[in-house]
């Protein structure tokens, strides 16, 4: 092994011995020494339960599982607890072999910021940290803290060039400050897996931190999670005012002689202050108890969540919102249905397709249903008759789209799917959804690929289905005419909400697009707090 110190591992499942590294030399070599991806958990240390739960999701198939042990000092402030942050290299070894990585690497600070004195390192051609990003929560108070994050994270990623790296929604600031900036993550050279929150048993996340309180203090600190619990149960009551919510958690945390640094209600992915709950917000506290320093956080939901998919014809959006839904358990709303079921009591009351009186009659009395199986799947009735396998034919989908250009019907339906839009816990699919229908929704997605990909996948389907399709040619001449129709019409044209995120998906599979449109999802609703509303 190259000289480098081996420790055996105190978990019986795992079979190979955990490699100890220090010098930077030693970690080139064992990054050398096999093939296959490595993931990387970096920490500083005092390593606990939280951190293990990290190693754990870490690990895989074929994988490499890497923790480093570095306490940063470019993010101490002068007067931080840098010197007395625990330190103990026998016990992280230990933990981290337990939860099963393969190596731990301590490095010295020459070892990450070379001869550079780090309290003169700077940025380099990284931009700037995006303002809002730390003007709120921990910003204010650790001014600089940030921006050592990322010097640190830069380097160690630079040097161990993970897969994947894996962080705590512990730290939701550090995480999103991290996602946004970094550019590994900005250029996907390494892929990020955010970790929900481990607690101890009375609720406070564990944390290095945690060991420096004395028995009195700690009991004091339960009541961190308590002040959060206590800011849901008035959000269950209806309050929805960022002031209360925050004026309570404070209330709540002084009376436990815990001194506040801030309680702030904010926007989970640009970090904003919002003075009003609508949808999801995180509202997060940072205390001082003594001399320690502890963050907690809790997602406020006022109700379920909407992700509202839109995008050209050919994109995947239904298999794609089908497929996230389902992920999620989340309702999966296909509007398009809707307007099927609307052109099918057309044609079968045999009613032109026209404004007027006629439309205006059907519409008041039309009764529009949809529930929803066992395997999440949409069931639509019109007027009491199931309808949601006769509006596939043929038929419905050459007269759809104008029964989709009348105002009339497109006001009624937009009412209703609004209606369903109170309740939340739903993926949209459709035209307008992050636009008009759902401006409210915590994600809006623009689905596209170039005509030629969207091309190759309908002749792919047809033949698949044993039709003989058109020349690729043909099929883009087709594609890209719909396209300029559909962005052109005046009702409802087809265009990216201005805050929506656009993903291509171009050359990635079905599962691919699914994950990433996941990842997003989860940059606004935590892993955490999202599993923990699925109970
Ligand atoms: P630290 O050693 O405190 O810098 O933390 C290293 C990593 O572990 C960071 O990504 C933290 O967010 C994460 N982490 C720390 N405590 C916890 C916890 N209680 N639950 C989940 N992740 C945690």
């Amino acid at each position: 092994m190259d000289g480098q110190a081996v420790l055996g591992k105190v978990d019986v499942l795992t079979r190979f011995p955990m490699v100890i590294l220090h010098s930077n030399s030693e970690l080139d070599k064992w990054l050398a020494a096999a093939d296959g991806p490595v993931h990387f958990v970096p920490t500083m240390g005092g390593l606990h339960r939280g951190h293990q739960q990290l190693i754990r999701a870490a690990r895989g198939a074929g994988v490499r599982v890497l923790v480093s042990v570095f306490v940063n000092p470019t993010q101490f402030a002068a007067g931080d607890d840098f010197t007395t942050y625990p330190r103990h290299h026998d016990k992280d070894a230990q933990q981290a072999g337990a939860a099963g990585a393969d190596a731990i690497w301590f490095p010295a600070v020459e070892h990450v910021y070379g001869d550079v004195n780090p309290a003169c390192s700077h940025a380099g051609s990284r931009p700037p940290i995006q303002p809002s990003l730390i003007r709120t929560l921990c910003g204010p108070c650790r001014p600089g803290h940030f921006e050592g994050v990322l010097m640190v994270m830069e380097r160690l990623l630079e040097r161990v060039q993970p897969a994947l790296v894996v962080m705590g929604e512990k730290d939701w600031q550090q995480l999103a400050v991290v996602r946004q900036c970094l550019p590994a993550l900005r250029e996907r050279r390494c892929r990020l897996l955010p970790v929900p929150v481990a607690r101890e048993g009375d609720g406070l996340p564990h944390s290095s931190r945690n060991d420096r309180l004395s028995p009195a203090q700690r009991r004091q600190a339960a009541l961190l999670p308590q002040a959060l619990r206590d800011a849901e149960a008035a959000v269950r009551g209806g309050e929805r005012r960022a002031m209360v919510l925050e004026q309570l958690a404070r209330t709540r945390l002084d009376a436990a002689g815990l001194q506040v640094d801030y309680a702030q209600l904010v926007d989970p992915l640009t970090l904003e202050p919002c003075p009003h709950l609508d949808g999801v917000a995180l509202l997060g506290v940072g205390v001082h108890v003594g001399s320690v320093r502890l963050l907690d956080h809790s997602f406020l939901l006022s109700r379920k969540p909407i992700i509202a998919i839109d995008g050209p014809a050919g994109t995947g959006k239904s298999t794609v919102t089908r497929l996230l839904a389902a992920r999620l358990g989340l309702l999966h709303l296909d509007t398009g249905a809707m307007y099927r079921a609307v052109a099918w009591l057309m044609l079968e009351k045999q009613q032109p397709v026209r404004s007027g009186g006629a439309l205006q009659q059907l519409l008041e009395t039309m009764e529009l249903r949809l529930a929803w199986g066992d395997h999440g799947q949409q069931v639509i009735r019109i007027n009491g008759v199931d309808v949601s396998d006769a509006i596939r034919f043929p038929r419905i989908t050459a007269t759809v789209p104008r029964v989709a250009a009348l105002p009339e019907v497109r006001q009624v339906l937009t009412r209703q799917q609004r209606r369903f839009g109170r309740q939340g816990g739903l993926v949209s699919e459709g035209r307008d959804m992050g636009t008009a229908v759902f401006p409210h929704a915590e994600l809006k997605v623009y689905l596209t690929a170039t005509v030629a990909e969207r091309a190759r996948r309908r002749a792919a389907d047809m033949a698949q289905r044993g039709q003989v399709s058109p020349p690729l040619a043909t099929l883009e001449a087709q594609i890209a005419e719909r396209d300029h129709l559909d962005c052109t019409r005046t009702e409802a044209p087809l265009r990216p909400a201005e805050d929506g995120v656009m993903v291509a998906t171009d050359r990635i599979s079905v599962e691919q697009v699914v994950g990433e449109l996941e990842d997003l999802f989860h940059q606004r609703v935590s892993r955490g707090a999202w599993a923990m509303r699925q109970h």
